[in-house]
């Protein structure tokens, strides 16, 4: 049975918000070109949410209607003893939610992909941009291709759905897009192409490297036959079904589409900065909130919250505006 819901939280814009992404870390073992710098100073523990914090702003924001979440990153799975975690969100399934998920590198999911399947956990997402492993080192700065290939083999095993994110990049692993969708299709997963988004300095050229999804899915018209589907995850990918492979190709086009009428996510950080849009500033401390007021404080956070969400983002590629849009990375908010 359905947990009783208090007023559901709804903006200025008539948008529900229905979907709550987590960045339980900051911290990550790797550090891919477009998401981080080669330093990157992290977050002091003490700066960090609670396990018990994270449980209580979840519960809140489910008794409010909230009926996925999704735990990220930084990489969420290097976070310690991540699995209590995920066991005591995976209780509120049922019960108000309908989904928890996370995105993952993959890299440690070969050691959690069981004990994820056992706390309730059905559908992941593992982002992998090359099958190609001196590429993938190349990328990620640090990874081990073969740890993420035998990461989603272990949560293959273990009866998990998967979905691969993959950002294209121009002259970086363009070349790879079919051939990653052969590889992802053939033993049926999805495959998810994301446009780079210009969130904090990093290790690349985001406007050599920008690839707009909207021409490439023209090209691959030509090629093979696409059918758009009406396939909602609760997220901003657009998706079709490929005849040729028989598998789902998704597009998440930030950049050369807005996405931001339908949004129905926010973003809590690592350290419970409440964000509501992606590509904006506005905010709310939730830590603060429920420190200082406890639920009920938590509870008026989040009404201030609806009253700030964004119309949407105004995210920029372009030569004359080299800066990043905005200066946090995207392992701050969690992608
Ligand atoms: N570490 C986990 C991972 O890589 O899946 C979770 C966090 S990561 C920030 C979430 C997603 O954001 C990944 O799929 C990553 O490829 C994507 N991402 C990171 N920086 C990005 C950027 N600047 N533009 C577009 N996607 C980005
Ligand atoms: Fe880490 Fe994910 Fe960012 Fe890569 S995209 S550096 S794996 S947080």
């Amino acid at each position: 049975m359905n947990a009783p819901l208090s007023r559901p939280l709804v903006d200025r814009f008539g948008r529900t918000v229905s979907y709550l992404r987590i960045s339980v870390t900051d911290r990550c073992d790797f550090r891919c070109v477009y998401c981080m710098a080669e330093e990157m100073s992290f977050l002091p523990k003490r700066e960090v949410l609670s396990f018990e914090e994270i449980e209580t702003i979840a519960a809140a924001f489910v008794a409010r209607g909230t009926t996925k979440l999704r735990l990220t990153g930084g990489e969420p799975l290097v976070r310690r003893d991540i699995m209590d975690l995920v066991r005591t969100l995976g209780g509120h399934l049922g019960k108000g939610l309908d989904e928890l998920t996370l995105t993952t590198n993959g890299s440690q999911l070969a050691k959690n992909a069981e004990a994820l399947a056992r706390a309730g956990v059905r559908r992941i997402n593992v982002s992998l941009d090359t099958l190609d492993a001196e590429r993938f080192a190349a990328i990620t700065r640090r990874g081990r291709l073969a740890d993420v290939l035998s990461g989603i083999e272990a949560a293959r095993g273990a009866g998990l759905e998967l979905k691969i994110n993959m950002v294209a990049m121009a002259g970086v692993n363009e070349d790879e897009i079919e051939p990653m969708m052969a590889w992802a299709h053939g033993q049926g997963m999805g495959l998810t192409l994301i446009e780079g988004m210009p969130l904090g300095e990093v290790g690349i050229d985001r406007v050599d490297t920008y690839l707009p999804l909207r021409e490439l899915h023209d090209k691959l018209t030509r090629r093979y036959t696409l059918t758009r589907i009406d396939k909602r995850t609760g997220g901003p990918a657009r998706y079709v079904h490929v005849s040729e492979t028989s598998g789902i190709l998704g597009f998440i086009t930030p950049m050369s589409h807005n996405f931001c009428e339908s949004c129905n996510r926010v973003r809590l950080t690592a350290t419970g900065q409440l964000f509501l849009c992606l590509g904006q500033e506005d905010q709310v401390n939730l830590r603060d909130a429920l420190r200082d007021g406890g639920m009920e404080g938590l509870d008026a956070a989040l009404d201030r919250a609806m009253l700030i969400k964004p119309k949407g983002h105004d995210f920029v590629i372009d030569r004359a505006q080299p800066q990043p849009t905005l200066g946090r990375h995207m392992s701050m908010t969690g992608g």
